[in-house]
């Protein structure tokens, strides 16, 4: 019924296309514009890190940003049934997507948010796939520092030993596709990969929302 309701309300509501900013009337939750629709493949990246791969399917910047931002700490929740899709849309052009058994998503932190974003959007992506989503499989065990101003050596060794699994679940043999908001450095990611591997896991996909503009990406 509260689906019914919100789908009714979406009919009237205007909001910014996740993209480019340009108000867009809502249908089944995505707010994407329609030359959004059509342009936004071309943002999608295959990053390769030492043979670790990882989609992501828009520029850290401009609205985009702004938009992340906004989905992170301003309680636009929604804005993950977007980042979902084209998530899911960029995943389907890659021939390793009929491997995915289940989803996991990167753990929050102990500071910050109201929601852990990336559980939102690897919710939606899983349920688009139709594999489960192992909402609470990794954990953080140990807190790391704020990333900003990090290069990307302090960042791999301010994650090594931060995350875990759940040991009620077992990866063992799994194909596993992993959740993150932004690429920046890949620290995160890697050490999520590490753990899973670690864990028994046969593969570890990765796929983001967002990746950081080059010179971000190169933090010495
Ligand atoms: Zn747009």
């Amino acid at each position: 019924m509260r689906d019914f309701i919100r789908r009714v309300l979406n009919v009237f509501y205007v909001r910014p296309c996740v993209v480019c900013g340009r108000p867009v009337k809502v249908v089944d939750n995505i707010n994407l514009c329609s030359r959004c629709t059509t342009t936004v493949d071309r943002y999608g990246q295959t990053i390769n890190t030492s043979g670790r791969i990882t989609i992501s399917v828009l520029p850290h910047k401009k609205f985009v940003r702004r938009a992340m931002n906004r989905f992170k700490f301003s309680n636009k929740k929604y804005y993950g049934f977007t980042f979902a899709k084209l998530i899911h849309q960029r995943l389907r052009t890659c021939e390793w997507y009929g491997n995915i058994e289940c989803v996991v998503c990167v753990p929050m932190g102990k500071r910050n948010r109201l929601y852990n974003q990336s559980a939102v959007i690897a919710r939606q992506v899983a349920e688009r796939i139709g594999v489960p989503f192992a909402e609470n499989a990794m954990v953080k065990v140990k807190d790391n520092p704020p990333f900003y101003k990090l290069t990307r050596a302090e960042r791999l060794r301010a994650v090594k030993g931060a995350f875990d699994i759940s040991h009620d679940l077992s990866f063992v043999g799994k194909r596993v596709l992993l959740i993150d908001d932004i690429y920046t450095t890949g620290a995160t990611s890697s050490e999520c990969r590490r753990v899973l591997l670690l864990n028994g896991a046969a593969e570890v996909y990765c796929a983001t929302v967002c990746y950081a503009p080059l010179k971000e990406r190169k933090l010495k």
